[in-house]
């Protein structure tokens, strides 16, 4: 683990602190924000062995069941909704790579569409179980398959790129791995929604003491705690132009949490749709 005190995206030092001392599944971390680009980022680097075991069969069974195992129903139209997201850009079906595949439901339904589909995912365990149903899906990261001389007409990366230690890393690969008339697909939970404003203002005004729903924003499985502008602003750099942009609810049902936890967060995803400040972002982006 190494402390990181330049900005993940522009080297800045003038970092400040948002929340201090955060205790997640065993570290101890600083979420810090960039004043010059805003960006939010936890202050800790994990290494590869300690994102090995923080991706663990646990996380897959435990921490997010509710999002990987719940009903197969549900997952498919989650994932049905994404690959209508491409198919309303991309009207010709060629290669798909899927950026963080998990167990490969995205790459299954995009499959069954047409798709040629390639995953790469780097928890052993979920890798495998997509192999086991026979999807290609390549353990390990996007830096691997670099320089194999394939390009991808479509890269999807769903609620992955905050996972990543080093998103812009991640983005430059995908530049390399791009066709030149790619598009790119990148989602994620973003904190400028109601659900991350709400939460800081109940933090506030409680002066600290209801600080749990802001908390559960953190987690040291995210890295960087986007923003829709900071989040295009690393895809930019990564040498894109952003083409749209498109925010939606997050769908209550795979949210982990209490039954009471879950009307809430209902309630908060609903009423974010009237001030257009949807949870879920997903921006499409083109090569430079
Ligand atoms: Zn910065």
């Amino acid at each position: 683990m190494e402390i990181i005190n330049t900005c993940k995206s522009c080297n800045s030092k003038n970092l400040q602190i948002f929340i201090k001392d955060v205790s997640s599944f065993g570290y101890k971390m600083d979420v810090v924000e960039c004043k010059d680009c805003h960006l939010r980022f936890r202050n800790i680097l994990l290494n590869e062995k300690e994102i090995e075991s923080l991706y663990a069969s646990s996380y897959f069974n435990e921490i997010q069941k509710d999002y990987f195992f719940s009903n197969q129903e549900l997952k498919e139209k989650i994932f049905k909704n994404r690959l209508q997201i491409v198919n309303s850009i991309v009207s010709k079906k060629g290669t798909l790579l899927d950026v963080g595949s998990a167990m490969g439901t995205f790459l299954e339904v995009a499959k069954k569409d047409g798709w040629k589909e390639t995953g790469i995912e780097v928890s052993e365990y979920a890798s495998e179980i997509a192999n086991k149903n026979g999807l290609n899906s390549i353990c390990g990261n996007t830096s691997m398959i670099i320089g194999q001389n394939k390009k991808y007409d479509v890269i999807t990366l769903w609620d992955m790129i905050d996972h990543a230690e080093k998103p812009l890393t991640v983005l430059d690969d995908v530049r390399k791995l791009i066709g030149e008339n790619g598009f790119i697909f990148v989602e994620t939970t973003v904190i400028d929604s109601a659900m991350f404003i709400i939460a800081e203002v109940v933090n506030t005004l409680s002066f600290g003491i209801i600080k749990n729903p802001l908390l559960k924003g953190y987690p040291v499985h995210h890295t960087n705690y986007y923003s829709q502008q900071t989040m295009a602003a690393d895809i930019e750099k990564a040498g894109f132009k952003v083409v749209k942009v498109i925010r939606e609810p997050f769908n209550q049902e795979i949210f982990s949490g209490t039954k009471i936890e879950k009307i809430l967060f209902g309630l908060i995803e609903s009423f974010s749709k009237f001030i257009h400040k949807e949870i879920v972002c997903t921006i499409v982006a083109v090569p430079k």
